[in-house]
C-alpha cells in the first residue's frame, strides 16, 4: 500500500511534518495520548493512542489521563477530535487495569463534557461486564444529573459495548478496523489492532509477548507501534520478574526481529519498560540487535 501522508523529517526523536496546514487536517495523525505502564511515571500516562481520520478520533486502550491528555492535544495541536465530548469510540487490547483503569473517566467526563451519543466499546470478552458494573458503580451520579437542574445530554452517560473477536470487527467511511490475538501472560484473550485509513496503515501491538502476529498484521504498514522493554536492563530485575516480564512482554532484541519482518515505514516504541535505561539506549539496543529501519521510542503528545 502506498503511503499518501505528508512528507515527514526526522530531526532527532522529533518528527515535523511539512504538509500545508489544509493537507494535514486530511491526513491521518496517530496521537500518543499516553506511553506509560502500570507504574505511576508522571510524565508517561497510561497506555493510549488515537488514530485521528476524518475529523473523527479512534482510540485504542484507555489508560488512566486519557481524557486530560487529549484535551492536551485538543488545545495545544488544535485536534478538534480530541476534545472530551467528541471521543466516542475506543478499542481496548486488553483487560488489565493499566489499559482499563481510564474507562470511567472516558464514560463520565465525556458526558459531562456534553457528548451527545453513547460511548462505543470494543474489547475482549469481559469488556461487556466490565462497562455494565462501571455503570452501575456511577448509577448515583447519573441518577442526581440525570434527574437535577444540571443540564446534559439524554444519551451521553450509555455505553454500547461490544466483544471483539479476531478478525475484522469495525468498518466506517474512515476506517477498517481488525484484531489481531497476541499472547500476553495468562489472558485468554488480548488483541493488538489494526487500522486501515484512506492514507494510511497502522498497526498496535497492545501487550504482548514476541510474536509473528504483529509483524504479520503489519507487513510493510505506514505505522507500527509496539511496545518494548530493555533486553540490557531485563537481566537486572529480580528473577520472579524476570519470568512474568518474559512471557508478557516484547524485548528489544525480539522486537529487533520483528520490526525486520515487519518492514515498517515508521516503528513507533510505546508502553516501556526502561528499568533505569534512556530512549537512546532502547534505540540502540534495537540496532545493535540488527533493525536498521526508521525507528523513534514514543512520548505523550508525540504526533506521527
Ligand atoms: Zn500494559
Ligand atoms: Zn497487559
Amino acid at each position: 500500500m502506498v503511503s499518501r501522508a505528508p512528507l515527514l523529517l526526522t530531526l532527532g526523536s522529533l518528527l515535523v511534518s511539512t504538509a500545508p496546514a489544509g493537507l494535514l487536517a486530511q491526513a491521518t495523525q496517530v496521537v500518543m495520548l499516553g506511553t506509560g505502564t502500570p507504574n505511576p511515571d508522571p510524565d508517561r500516562s497510561g497506555p493510549a493512542v488515537a488514530i485521528v481520520t476524518g475529523g473523527r478520533a479512534y482510540l485504542i486502550d484507555a489508560g488512566p489521563g486519557l481524557v486530560r491528555r487529549a484535551a492536551q492535544a485538543a488545545r495545544d495541536r488544535k485536534i478538534d477530535a480530541l476534545r472530551a465530548r467528541n471521543l466516542g469510540i475506543i478499542f481496548i487490547t486488553h483487560l488489565h487495569s493499566d489499559h482499563t483503569v481510564g474507562l470511567p473517566d472516558l464514560i463520565h467526563t465525556g458526558w459531562v463534557a456534553d457528548r451527545p451519543a453513547p460511548l462505543e466499546v470494543y474489547g475482549p470478552p469481559g469488556i461487556e461486564a466490565m462497562v455494565h458494573h462501571l455503570t452501575e458503580a456511577w448509577a448515583e451520579d447519573i441518577a442526581v444529573r440525570t434527574d437535577g437542574t444540571q443540564p446534559h445530554t439524554a444519551e451521553g452517560w450509555k455505553v454500547n459495548a461490544t466483544t471483539v473477536v479476531p478478525g475484522r470487527i469495525y468498518r466506517d467511511s474512515n476506517v477498517t478496523v481488525e484484531a489481531i490475538p497476541v499472547p500476553h501472560t495468562s489472558w485468554k484473550s488480548a488483541f493488538g489492532y489494526r487500522f486501515t485509513t484512506k492514507d494510511r496503515v497502522i498497526v498496535v501491538s497492545g501487550d504482548t509477548r514476541g510474536s509473528d502476529a504483529i509483524a504479520e498484521a503489519c507487513n510493510g504498514c505506514d505505522v507500527l507501534l509496539h511496545e518494548v522493554y530493555s533486553a540490557d536492563r531485563f537481566k537486572t530485575i529480580p528473577l520472579e520478574w524476570q519470568r512474568y516480564h518474559a512471557g508478557s512482554h516484547t524485548s528489544t532484541t525480539q522486537l529487533a526481529a520483528i520490526a525486520g519482518k515487519a518492514r515498517p515505514k515508521l516503528l513507533v516504541l510505546y508502553h516501556q519498560l526502561y528499568w533505569g535505561a534512556t530512549d537512546d539506549d532502547l534505540l540502540a539496543e534495537l540496532k545493535r540487535a540488527g533493525y536498521q529501519g526508521p525507528a523513534v521510542s514514543g512520548k505523550d503528545l508525540g504526533i506521527y
